[in-house]
């Protein structure tokens, strides 16, 4: 597959030039950690852009974004480089920079850099983050169990690798206060209870959105949907196939034999500090589940999931069912090679007139019917998605939206060919294509 193939199709054209203009109208769908960093690096790139964003729910980070702390730290694999450590060399450091970055604007969500220990707790895992240790040290280091438990102010049994420039947000609340900045200080204009139910395309390439069975006046020259696992909801997007995987997080009570922890502990699930009389720990998994109501099962699982790695841990044992204060359901987008799917929706047609079904590349010129001199924007022409964040959203949401907000704008994406590819929408419909099979 070629890379070009993968870039905006705006960005075939020789001479396309970027967007500045003030004229320029986008519309997000989606109010999580998704839309929210979109609208900071469009805003960023171009602050003349005039922008509005649809959120169906009252409050903003109110879905997948509605964790009261997530984890910042890499998926990283030791032994083969993959393209997936690829990203997360490149999001993780990003991120951590960009959260504080926002901070500096005196932007206030809760936060903290206490540092990650991913802990080792088998011999197999002692032996893959050794090795991912020694393969990424600027990321990781590969700490005794000693060292691990005086970082976590809790005797820990087994040793970890230790992101130390790692930690937790809040991402409702980063949701919340970005939203606030960008709205005084830009023309970001956030409509929340307002589901976008039909997105239509007028005969002048611009996009209309329906809500509520009424069409909004506004045009739009371009439109992103970042609608976690609901961004395949309409007819330009069914063809994605996102998993939802429900989760649920639990909260211990600030009295917990837990809540001395001073880093967030990684392993078959997490934990944080206590943060505001609350501390997280969880979470579970359950795939093809979007039932986003809590349930006081899935609290015993947790519990049961921490007391099975640390069965020996006085801290551990002593932790009961009425230590748990409260808990917090969401669903995770997932695509099904998890990787995160960022770009332009380009159309099945579109894909089967310009992509060669042999190698995956782009049909020279010559072969395309009518032999133009470009090759022909999309029918949906300005539509792009941004999901697919799975159970890390929060580490990559950052660069991704950095990258998704360049090709929107015509400018120089901060991601090799590389990664552009392994997270373009089109891929899906390009392996189906190479596949014979045809698309949907
Ligand atoms: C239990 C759990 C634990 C997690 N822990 C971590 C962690 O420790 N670290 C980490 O990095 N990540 C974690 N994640 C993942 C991370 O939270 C997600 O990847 C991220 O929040 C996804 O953000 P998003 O903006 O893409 O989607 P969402 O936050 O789900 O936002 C989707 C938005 O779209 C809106 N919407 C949907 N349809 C419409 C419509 N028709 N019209 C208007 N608006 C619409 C919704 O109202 C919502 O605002 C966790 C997720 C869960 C569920």
């Amino acid at each position: 597959m070629n890379a070009e193939l993968f870039k905006s199709a705006a960005s075939y054209s020789p001479i396309a030039s970027p967007i500045k203009n003030h004229n320029h109208k986008i519309a997000i769908i989606g109010g999580g950690i998704s839309s929210i960093c979109l609208a900071y690096q469009l805003l960023t790139l171009s602050p003349k852009l005039d922008i509005t964003l649809y959120c169906s729910d009252e409050i903003l980070g109110s879905r997948g974004s509605s964790n009261k702390q997530g984890a910042i730290y890499p998926l990283l694999q030791g032994g083969q480089f993959s393209v997936l450590a690829e990203l997360y060399d490149l999001c993780y450091p990003y991120s951590v920079n960009f959260y504080k970055q926002i901070n500096t604007l005196n932007v206030n969500f809760a936060h903290q850099w206490c540092g990650v220990l991913q802990q080792a707790f088998t011999p197999e895992l002692i032996k893959r983050l050794q090795q991912i240790a020694r393969e990424w040290p600027s990321h990781g280091q590969f700490i005794s169990a000693e060292q691990s438990s005086k970082l976590a102010n809790l005797t820990l049994p087994y040793p970890s690798l230790y992101f130390k420039d790692g930690g937790w947000i809040w991402p409702q609340e980063f949701c919340q206060k970005t939203a606030e900045y960008l709205t005084a200080n830009f023309n970001l204009s956030i409509k929340t209870n307002t589901h976008i139910s039909k997105l239509n395309q007028t005969e002048q390439h611009k996009w209309q959105l329906e809500s509520h069975a009424e069409l909004i006046p506004a045009l739009f020259d371009q439109v992103v949907v970042c609608s976690g696992h609901l961004t395949n909801q309409y007819i330009q997007t069914q063809q994605f196939d996102i998993i939802p995987i429900r989760g649920q997080v639990s909260h211990l009570s600030e009295t917990s034999t837990a809540s001395e922890l001073k880093t967030v502990l990684c392993h078959n699930g997490y934990m944080t500090p206590a943060h505001n009389q609350v501390q997280c720990f969880g979470a579970t998994f359950e795939r093809d589940n979007n039932n986003e109501t809590s349930n006081l099962a899935d609290n015993l699982k947790n519990l049961d999931q921490l007391q099975q790695v640390y069965e020996q841990q006085e801290w551990a044992k002593q932790i009961t069912e009425h230590d748990i204060v409260g808990q917090n359901a969401a669903i995770r987008a997932t695509s099904q090679d998890h990787h995160p799917i960022v770009g332009e929706v380009m159309s099945d047609d579109w894909v089967k007139d310009n992509v060669d079904q042999n190698n995956g590349k782009l049909k020279r010129l010559d072969k395309l019917i009518g032999k133009p001199k470009t090759y022909p924007n999309s029918d949906h022409h300005g539509l792009f998605i941004m999901t697919g964040l799975g159970a890390r959203g929060l580490t990559t949401a950052p660069l991704m939206a950095k990258h998704l907000a360049s090709l929107m704008l015509n400018q120089q994406s901060p991601l090799s060919d590389r990664l552009i590819k392994s997270i373009a929408p089109m891929r899906f419909q390009v392996r189906a294509l190479k596949r014979n099979k045809g698309t949907h």
